[in-house]
């Protein structure tokens, strides 16, 4: 406590951040996770900012698998995997996983962000190159650097680049390559051209790899990801993804692919090495989720239902939205300010959205994002409508 200067020095880094409108408040629910949330204050609200694409944050069939699982299992290990931290449910997990997703083996971490954080630098070192696109997520971005690989970047889904920066980790000799990319990216709700990816791949002697944490459990037809939606299944060589997004929302990530890169990882992974095991609980409940989104497409139809719908609309209405199919729908703003005015009006009107603007998106490119669930209701959609009509008229951003 004797170093003042520090604690001064930090004040001011976060008054600088609250005077450009940086700062990132809280925003603190006082219910359970769902298309309908209750404020702090009470307010109830149209949620439409998670990333609860198939509404099971909060479902009560997936409460009860993991109350089941809570009961046989009991509420946490004190041990990572490999002491004594490995259960039955846990090994049912990744089995489930490898099945769903067209893979051989899959290890589970406590979060995507340590499956991301964890991949490479048990796999590659200063002899490989990693093939990055430019938006990839910061867990990649951070994994990358924990791994002594040259970095080759590319600018976001643009082929040319990708086979430029292929081209040049070739002449440099580099003797494995791996091209990383998110499945989805979350700001843009772009999906990257994983049949093209998979061409320049073969044609380079490339390894794959896809981020799928905006895609598993609803994208393509059976909702398998983006590999499946772009017919790439069984091309990619590794897949990391969360289970803290569709698939149930509590948290826990995984990486899968052939058994030997997750044999590997199980001996040298840090983050599975030297961090708790994932609760038996969320094992249990993701394993429900696994086998319900593969008896039936009922949710994934009905959030692409509910995302097909809002897309129309609200280019009825005269917004202008990046054009896409998946369920984050950026609506732009342009004007940062604006923005900002646009979801702290929406906000009153009952509809909890987020504003994007630059760092976080290019500048003049500000925004707000609109992420779909099949939890949504048409009632709810048509009130969200009816809120962005009135909001967007005060505003003077459509007629
Ligand atoms: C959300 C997200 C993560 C992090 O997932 P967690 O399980 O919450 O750590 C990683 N990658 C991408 C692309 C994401 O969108």
């Amino acid at each position: 406590m004797s170093d003042q200067a520090f604690y001064t020095g930090l004040q001011q880094n976060l008054s600088t951040l609250r005077e450009q409108g940086l700062f990132k408040p809280e925003r603190v629910l006082a219910s359970r996770q769902g298309a309908e949330v209750v404020a702090d204050d009470g307010r109830t609200l149209i949620n439409m900012c998670a990333n609860n694409y198939l509404g099971l944050s909060g479902d009560p069939e997936t409460q009860k698998a993991a109350a089941a699982a809570l009961e046989k299992y009991g509420y946490g290990l004190s041990s990572v995997r490999f002491i004594c931290g490995t259960q039955t449910v846990h090994k049912e997990l990744e089995r489930a996983l490898s099945d769903f997703l067209g893979t051989e083996d899959t290890i589970l971490y406590a979060a995507a962000f340590d499956a991301n954080g964890g991949v490479f630098e048990p796999l590659f070192d200063e002899n490989d190159a990693i093939i990055s696109d430019a938006l990839n997520h910061a867990s990649i971005i951070d994994g990358i650097r924990l791994c002594k690989a040259a970095r080759y970047r590319y600018a976001n889904n643009d082929m040319a680049d990708l086979e430029k920066q292929l081209l040049a980790a070739t002449d440099a000799g580099k003797r494995h390559k791996i091209i990383v990319t998110d499945g989805v990216f979350s700001m843009d709700g772009t999906i990257a051209q994983l049949d093209k990816i998979c061409d320049l791949a073969d044609k380079y002697g490339a390894l794959t790899m896809i981020d799928e944490s905006h895609a598993s459990g609803f994208m393509g037809k059976t909702g398998r990801g983006t590999h499946e939606h772009c017919g790439v299944m069984g091309r990619i060589d590794i897949i990391t993804g969360t289970l803290g997004k569709a698939l149930g929302g509590a948290m826990g990530g995984f990486t899968s692919g052939r058994k030997e890169v997750i044999e590997t990882l199980r001996q040298k992974s840090r983050p599975y090495l030297f961090s708790n095991s994932l609760a038996p609980m969320i094992a249990g409940a993701s394993l429900s989720v696994l086998d319900r989104i593969s008896k039936s497409t009922e949710l994934r139809d009905r959030l692409h239902e509910n995302t097909a719908y809002f897309r129309k609309e609200i280019e009825r209405i005269g917004f202008t939205i990046k054009s896409g199919t998946h369920p984050v729908v950026p609506v732009m703003l342009f004007d940062a300010p604006v923005a900002q005015k646009f979801a702290a009006r929406m906000f009153e009107l009952g509809v909890l959205l987020s504003g994007f603007f630059y760092p976080v998106v290019p500048m003049g490119q500000a925004r707000v994002r609109v992420q779909l669930s099949a939890a949504h209701t048409r009632e709810q959609l048509d009130k969200v409508l009816a809120a962005f009509e009135q909001a967007g008229r005060e505003l003077g951003i459509i007629k």
